[in-house]
């Protein structure tokens, strides 16, 4: 790739729909947690936390989710791995991310009562908000392995959170044998509200799953949703209805949904009309972040500075934050495009 596209890229406005916060947190970050809050890891280096990041296989992903929450014991160690999320994503020049959080696990593994998890993101976001000029808001999801009750009493929560803090309610976690009709009572709950429906969808689990989001659980936006290739009548849908899909490559390529980012779908679905988003989904567990999934996919793909832009633009568009925000970011977002694209010369 030319270094003036490189950094172009690097330096452009971005916003993140699709990445999860405890996925986010560092092996620095976690060393020292697990140090403060004397949890025992399967290493006491950061290079050796590092290698057993290092994804091999579902379970082993869960194993690490699982241990990281465990991990977190206080309010405080949700609001510092929070602000260095968000150190992170200011970084990257990404003005606004829509982050998932999984709250009934660190209530669950934690004992940290919801409303607490909720104030300290808050105090993480207000802190960003000044001292970083960068915003996000949270997608509250489910992990599909609990059971329906477990799933009403998140979107329970997500419901009194709504607002403040909190866009939108989603669905994680290993689709296969959890299909989304399993929490379609508390999709409705939550969707009944007033809250927008982001689940992930058809990334381990095929068409069926996708259409199981669009029509039980009245999905605006579908996580993932690479899959959907598989059913040229979903993609037909998808497409006349301009669903936002937010695809994130490395995590597909991690997670042997698809072989290489040079043979990831992507470039297919862009293709078809759909509409797509770049997102990072674990960055550090797939090492990666949002600069480098555009970075690599303008690399494999031959993107111009003008479809990073249009992807970027989809983000920003596809996201909930109130219209007149939205409005007033794309005019500013419009603005730093052609200025960097006259500095690269792009
Ligand atoms: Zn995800």
């Amino acid at each position: 790739m030319n270094s003036q596209l490189e950094a172009f890229i690097r330096a452009m406005p971005k916003v993140e729909l699709h990445v999860h916060l405890e996925g986010s947190i560092r092996p620095e970050t976690l060393l020292v947690l697990a140090q403060r809050n004397q949890v025992t890891l399967p290493s006491d280096t950061v290079e050796g936390l590092r290698r057993w990041y290092t994804f091999k296989d579902f379970p082993h992903f869960v194993e690490i989710y699982v241990a990281i929450s465990k991990c977190l014991r206080t309010p405080d160690d949700i609001e510092w791995i929070a602000r260095e999320f968000l150190v992170g994503q200011a970084a990257q020049n990404i003005k606004h991310s829509e982050v998932t959080y999984t709250p009934y696990t660190i209530y669950n593994h934690c004992g940290i009562e919801f409303a607490d998890q909720m104030a300290a993101i808050h105090r993480a976001r207000v802190w960003a908000q000044r001292e970083l000029g960068v915003d996000m808001t949270l997608t509250l999801d489910i992990a599909r392995e609990v059971t329906p009750e477990i799933g009403m009493v998140t979107a329970e929560w997500a419901v009194s959170a709504f607002g403040n803090g909190v866009s939108a309610f989603g669905l994680g976690g290993y689709e296969i044998g959890h299909p989304p009709e399993k929490f379609a009572r508390a999709f409705q709950h939550a969707v009944g509200a007033g809250m927008p429906s982001a689940p992930h969808a058809g990334e381990t689990d095929g068409p069926k799953s996708i259409w199981g989001a669009l029509r039980e659980l009245n999905a605006a936006r579908i996580g993932h949703g690479v899959r959907c290739l598989e059913d040229p009548i979903l993609v037909a849908y998808l497409r006349a209805r301009q669903i936002p899909l937010e695809v994130c490559p490395t995590s597909n390529v991690c997670l042997d949904i698809a072989p290489s980012i040079a043979r990831h779908p992507i470039q297919k679905m862009l293709n078809a009309g759909l509409y797509v988003t770049l997102n990072s989904d674990d960055p550090p567990m797939f090492n990666t972040t949002l600069t480098d999934e555009y970075l690599k996919c303008a690399d494999a793909f031959d993107w111009s500075a003008a479809v990073c832009e249009k992807l970027s633009l989809n983000a920003l568009r596809a996201s909930f934050l109130p219209a007149p925000r939205k409005a007033a970011m794309e005019q500013e977002f419009r603005a730093e495009f052609a200025r960097l694209a006259s500095q690269w010369s792009v």
